[in-house]
């Protein structure tokens, strides 16, 4: 009987995860087998038909995020070489469902699928030899369960055959959402929000930070500034520019 008591609560934990894998089981099969751009059949782990992906405008051109988030033209800046961030996608309604997607419900198999749209922008010089991703603060990490930052940078990393460095970059307060903030609160928002886990790690390497949706470019740029003072020769790719 103690025995069995003592095995209770592995039981009970057991049971739970049971259920939560049935209930993952189950969102898995109620995600629409259908594109969520258009509705014809399509791979649940690409969410939309291969017309709707090929559909979304896309950007092959870097932009400078210190302009950017100055509100200066950020297209074809020469001054700061270190700010630039590559972007895959213009944000639209169907890079929307994609992000939504990706950040509220956790697609890994999405995610991966995405490593080619990010790969695409991934300039061949200086060749890359770390992939890093936007942190989130611990508090909002605990809440979502996971950084959808973190798993672009993965999906990037396998496609490129370039390392990812989980955590190099930490953020040290959290801060509000940036999409409720106008943009000199969103700079002030970030402004001293990261820090570099391990500095000597950073130290001379190239690196790529990946995030998913830039729109002021405060985030990418308050990452950029501390990339730079560690050393590091840096650049963003994010999945989509929210213009
Ligand atoms: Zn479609
Ligand atoms: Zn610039």
């Amino acid at each position: 009987m103690a025995e069995v008591s003592e095995r209770r609560p592995g039981f009970g934990a057991a049971v739970l995860g049971a259920l939560a894998s049935a209930a993952r089981g189950l969102e898995a099969f109620s995600f629409p087998q259908r594109c969520a751009g258009c509705g014809v059949p399509a791979d649940p782990d690409s969410l939309l038909c291969p017309e709707c992906l090929a559909s979304i405008p896309r950007l092959s051109m870097p932009l400078c995020v210190r302009c950017l988030e100055r509100e200066r033209e950020p297209v074809g800046c020469l001054r700061h070489p270190g700010f630039t961030v590559w972007p895959a996608w213009v944000y639209e309604e169907r890079a929307a469902l994609v992000v939504e997607a990706l950040k509220f419900r956790e697609r890994p198999g999405l995610a991966q699928r995405l490593g080619a749209e990010l790969g695409r922008v991934v300039p061949a010089e200086p060749a890359p030899d770390l992939v890093l991703e936007v942190p989130l603060h611990p508090s909002r990490h605990r809440e979502r369960g996971y950084n959808q930052a973190a798993l672009l940078a993965d999906a990037l990393s396998s496609q490129v055959a370039v390392p990812r460095l989980e955590g190099a970059l930490e953020r040290v307060r959290p801060t509000r959402p940036q999409v409720r903030l106008g943009s000199g609160s969103r700079r002030s928002n970030v402004a001293g929000a990261f820090r570099a886990r391990r500095p000597g790690w950073l130290e001379g390497r190239k690196v790529l930070i990946v995030d998913d949706v830039m729109t002021t470019g405060a985030t990418l740029h308050a990452c950029l500034e501390v990339l730079a003072a560690c050393g590091a020769r840096a650049a963003g790719v994010v999945l989509a520019w929210a213009q």
